[in-house]
């Protein structure tokens, strides 16, 4: 068992139900298990385990909240958040894959997709016996999805697939993708796209400095036939692939907590043991004040994330809520971690501890689903009505 004792000041676990404990210590012992001994060597190796996906799917973190009919878990949003708080603390990477495939990938087909497309795909996915990517992002369309030029033509027996997508977590290991494209009256729809189409293609993407245990790539499509029963029936608009963001920012924004915990502990520790001047640098005032400010943000984003988990139990969150939750959370951590890497002196640059990685990884998920800077202005049109970012 994990015998980590993670931050919680405020006496949040009390408000926790024991089904939550246990999840979280079930993905926590996993983490400890299956990821943790091995990270520093994929990340540096650049390696995407790609086993993981199975180990994913047995231990349910792949679209947890979906109902049990479908072969998933069932549970509620907190169990989720937990699950992806634990996930990150091992590796944002790894938290990317199951990010992707539960509230990417599943929760799409789920909400929009046919009985069919659902009995079809989500219990395997949910299994880990495939592996799923979002395609939404275009090279030319990051932040402004709404321009996207991927297009598809109603050719009667099937559609016809073109275009690209750039920055698909999973794309190149991933055997259906999720792709948002617009059809010939330019309204935006999902179509699952499966691996082996004629025209298919999913290169990686080379040379990142970040999320080094994910693989990311592209899509590309060059006259792909799409049978017709692919088409998400109730995905109608950009709102279809938006309403899937919100999820996965929900969970990243449990996620990065796990980041900020794990920096957090890291720090605290080495504070205690590490020796100057005659005693541990932990008796320094300017140490304890960055051990203080870490744990009062922690604090902070952790009554963030269980008051927006209980919102989106009743369905009540809002985008904008997720995305104050996201950007908070991503900004305390990456705070945290550049604290916890000088707290470490030295040695916080090597693969000795987690912090260098940690910090590297929080540059993509700052950016991915809605960059800060965005988040920023989804909450200045939540005040204001006046949508800045147009
Ligand atoms: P741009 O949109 O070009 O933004 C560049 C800068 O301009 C940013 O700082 C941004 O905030 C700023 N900016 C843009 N517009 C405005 C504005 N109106 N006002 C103020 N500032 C603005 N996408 C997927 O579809 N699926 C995936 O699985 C996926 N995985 C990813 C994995 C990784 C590792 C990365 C790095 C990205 C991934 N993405 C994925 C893409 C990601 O969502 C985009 O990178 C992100 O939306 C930003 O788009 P962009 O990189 O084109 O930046």
């Amino acid at each position: 068992q994990d015998t980590f004792e993670h931050p919680d000041f405020y006496g949040i676990d009390d408000l926790l139900t024991e089904e939550h404990k246990m999840v979280r210590q079930a993905v926590r012992d996993f983490v400890k298990r299956e990821i943790s001994p091995y990270i520093e060597d994929w990340y540096e190796k650049n390696h995407f385990p790609y086993e993981i996906v199975r180990k994913f799917g047995e231990l349910g973190v792949f679209g947890p909240t979906l109902p049990q009919e479908y072969g998933c878990g069932g549970m509620d949003y907190i169990s989720y958040g937990l699950m992806m708080q634990e996930i990150e603390r091992g590796d944002s990477g790894m938290r990317s894959t199951a990010s992707v495939q539960g509230s990417l990938v599943m929760f799409p087909i789920y909400a929009f997709g046919s009985e069919e497309q659902k009995r079809k795909y989500l219990p395997k996915l949910a299994k880990g016996e495939m592996l799923g990517c979002f395609g939404l992002t275009e090279p030319d369309f990051g932040s402004n999805p709404a321009g996207m030029v991927s297009n598809f033509k109603d050719m009667g027996d099937y559609y016809l697939l073109n275009g690209s997508k750039m920055w698909i977590s999973n794309s190149p290991k991933a055997d259906i993708a999720v792709v948002w494209a617009k059809n010939e009256e330019g309204r935006i729809k999902g179509l699952i796209v499966e691996r082996g189409m004629e025209g298919f293609s999913t290169p990686e993407i080379h040379g990142k400095w970040s999320l080094r245990a994910s693989i990311t790539g592209e899509l590309v499509f060059d006259n792909v036939k799409v049978p017709k029963e692919n088409l998400l029936p109730l995905a109608d608009g950009l709102s279809a692939p938006l309403k899937c963001l919100d999820s996965a920012r929900y969970g990243i924004a449990w996620g990065a907590l796990g980041v900020a915990m794990d920096c957090y502990e890291s720090a605290r520790k080495y504070a205690m043991e590490r020796i100057q001047f005659g005693k541990p640098i932990a008796s320094f005032q300017l140490v304890q004040k960055k051990l203080a400010e870490m744990l009062t943000e922690i604090t902070k984003a952790q009554l963030i994330c269980w008051r927006l988990g209980t919102l989106k139990n009743e369905g009540k969150a809002t985008t904008a809520q997720i995305s104050l939750a996201k950007r908070n959370n991503i900004e305390i951590a990456m705070n945290i971690a550049r604290e916890a890497r000088q707290i470490h002196g030295g040695m916080g640059i090597t693969n000795e501890y987690p912090i260098m990685r940690h910090m590297m990884n929080l540059e993509s998920v700052v950016t991915y689903e809605g960059t800060h800077d965005i988040h920023l202005l989804i909450l200045g049109n939540a005040i204001t009505g006046i949508p800045a970012f147009k």
